[in-house]
């Protein structure tokens, strides 16, 4: 039997971090310690200004050091359809803003990063058809993209796309925060917030500016925006090495419900099915399902012919838009909210984070613009 609940990107090596006990104060206070909260935190120590950050649990305990480890260019949509449904400037702009930030993670943190590309593949002619627009629309835009045959099957081609070690690179940038004299703590829940105040149940943190960086159960975190994000589960499986099978990229296929890579040493980490469990998915309950566990495994074994044991099995939770771009909002002032990436939160929910740094810290941000609503 796997562990219960361990991501394969577990490595051991993470000392841990102290709970706040007693009152700080700082120019900023970053609330949850993500992807997106760490960027936060590191472009904010760029921009001089002084740093609490605190987690409810660890460094990237919950979907940021849990999930598939695709670094995918845009938003939840496809380009296509982000162009049909947000316009097509603001689609351009935001796939030029992913493509920019998938670099400065690439050279923050090289070693966790394979920029190899990605592969969407078309589980039906339909898709195909979807996968042929969708090129038709990147073509336009003078953005990466080609078609695809090969052993996956068909359809584009990503090559600015990659993968990387999601818990690895978290950790890295938090280790980095702290040598950049951030004062990080973990299992410090927020129980209160302001734009000047977060409190904790041992202590506050007094402040000027507050980022909010919470992707699952964000709803849960702010009940006013209840109606608006919608809590997921997301489910994976992982393998011991299988030489039997060789996937260069990563790969994600009908319609980006199921998404599988292979990593450097052979291992398969597997993920989806999440509309095949029904509603018993939207759930902030982040532990795996036997029904979307049984239905990746009958994938690995049946499609990707994969004959390695199965080592990990995990589940997070992240939450979801209904137009599928992020919540970037101040609800009120000095409180800024990022999250409810949809499912596809590692570029965009840095970018989100960087974006929200440049504003907590008192400048404007072009980085923002696409993102504010209204
Ligand atoms: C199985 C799975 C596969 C995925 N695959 C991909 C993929 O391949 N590519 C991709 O781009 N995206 C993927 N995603 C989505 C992506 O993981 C997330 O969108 C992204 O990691 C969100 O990061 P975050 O830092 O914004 O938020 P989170 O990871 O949600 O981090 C928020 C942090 O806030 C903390 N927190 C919560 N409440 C409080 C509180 N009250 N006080 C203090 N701290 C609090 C949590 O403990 C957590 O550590 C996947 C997600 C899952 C679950």
């Amino acid at each position: 039997m796997p562990p219960a609940n361990i991501p394969v990107w577990e490595e051991g090596g993470w000392a841990g971090l102290p709970s706040l006990d007693g009152d700080v104060e700082a120019d900023v206070c970053v609330v949850g310690l993500g992807g997106s909260g760490l960027t936060c935190v590191g472009e904010l120590l760029r921009l001089g200004a002084s740093v609490v950050g605190v987690d409810a649990s660890l460094v990237a305990g919950a979907a940021a050091g849990r999930n598939g480890g695709f670094l995918l260019a845009g938003s939840y949509h496809f380009y296509h359809d982000a162009a049909r449904e947000y316009g097509h400037e603001r689609a351009r702009s935001i796939y030029r803003l992913t493509l920019e930030e998938m670099d400065r993670i690439e050279a923050e943190t090289p070693g966790a990063v394979r920029r190899v590309g990605s592969l969407r593949i078309a589980a039906s002619a339909e898709e195909e058809e979807d996968c042929r627009e969708q090129l038709a629309a990147m073509r336009d835009d003078a953005l990466p993209a080609e078609w695809y045959e090969g052993a996956e099957g068909r359809g584009l081609l990503i090559p600015t796309d990659g993968a990387f070690q999601p818990l690895v690179r978290a950790r890295a940038l938090a280790r980095c925060a702290l040598e950049g004299g951030a004062r990080l703590y973990e299992h410090t829940p927020a129980v209160l917030m302001s734009g000047t105040e977060v409190a904790t149940p041992h202590g506050r943190v007094r402040c000027g500016r507050v980022v909010v960086a919470v992707d699952g159960q964000l709803e849960r975190l702010m009940p006013s925006l209840a109606g608006r994000v919608r809590t997921a589960r997301l489910q994976m499986l992982a393998t011991a090495p299988a030489p039997e099978v060789r996937f260069p990229r990563p790969v994600y296929l009908r319609w980006g419900y199921e998404y599988f890579q292979q990593l450097p040493d052979g291992r398969i980490a597997l993920g989806g099915f999440r509309d095949y469990g029904g509603d018993a998915e939207w759930t902030d309950e982040a532990v795996p399902s036997e029904s979307v566990q049984r239905f990746l495994e009958e994938f690995l074994r049946d499609r990707l012919g994969v004959r390695a044991p199965i080592t990990h099995r995990w589940a997070a939770a992240v939450s979801y838009t209904p137009d599928g771009l992020p919540v970037f909002e101040e609800p009120e002032p000095g409180l800024f909210l990022i999250g409810g990436y949809s499912g596809t939160g590692n570029v965009i929910g840095a970018l989100c984070g960087r974006a929200a740094a440049q504003l907590a810290a008192g400048g404007s941000s072009d980085l923002a613009r696409p993102f504010m609503h209204g």
